[in-house]
């Protein structure tokens, strides 16, 4: 894709500090990272988010997080990680070539996802909804 930054990052025609690389997916960190090692996960195939992208590059992704999420975090002492991924515009998504956010954790860092607690007649709205759906 000629207008996406991360085909550039894989091209070499935007520099980036790439961490890992094989056939299928390329790892490199992200310039505002939101904990030391904050890295990106990124398919070689172009696709604008996980949905549309194939279910082979879904695949890779994930196998190259669990070769490298152990390297990162022993290699900076972190005692864990988060994944997350922004699928669309309002999920904050800004780069619309897929990608996986890896974010090691730390001892006693304060980052916290901030629950709700809805109650079980809600839930089951939701489930309801979503069930029609992945029974189509
Ligand atoms: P998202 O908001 O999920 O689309 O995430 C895009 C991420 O890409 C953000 O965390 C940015 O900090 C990161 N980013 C943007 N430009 C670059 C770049 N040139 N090199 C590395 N990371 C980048
Ligand atoms: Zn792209």
């Amino acid at each position: 894709m000629d207008n996406c930054l991360f085909c550039k990052i894989i091209s070499g025609e935007i520099p980036a500090h790439k961490i890992y690389e094989d056939d299928e997916t390329l790892a490199f960190l992200d310039i505002g990272p939101v904990s030391e090692g904050h890295t990106l996960i990124i398919p070689k195939e172009h696709a604008t988010d996980l949905t549309a992208g194939s279910e082979e590059s879904a695949l890779a992704i994930m196998q190259t997080i669990k070769e490298i999420a152990p390297k990162i975090t022993e290699a900076l002492g972190a005692t864990g990680y988060n994944l997350g991924m922004n699928n669309g515009r309002d999920a904050g998504q800004d780069v619309f070539h897929t990608h996986m956010h890896l974010m090691p954790r730390y001892e006693n860092d304060e980052r916290k996802f901030v629950k709700s607690f809805p109650d079980n007649q809600f839930l089951a709205q939701i489930k309801s909804k979503i069930a029609q759906k992945l029974t189509n």
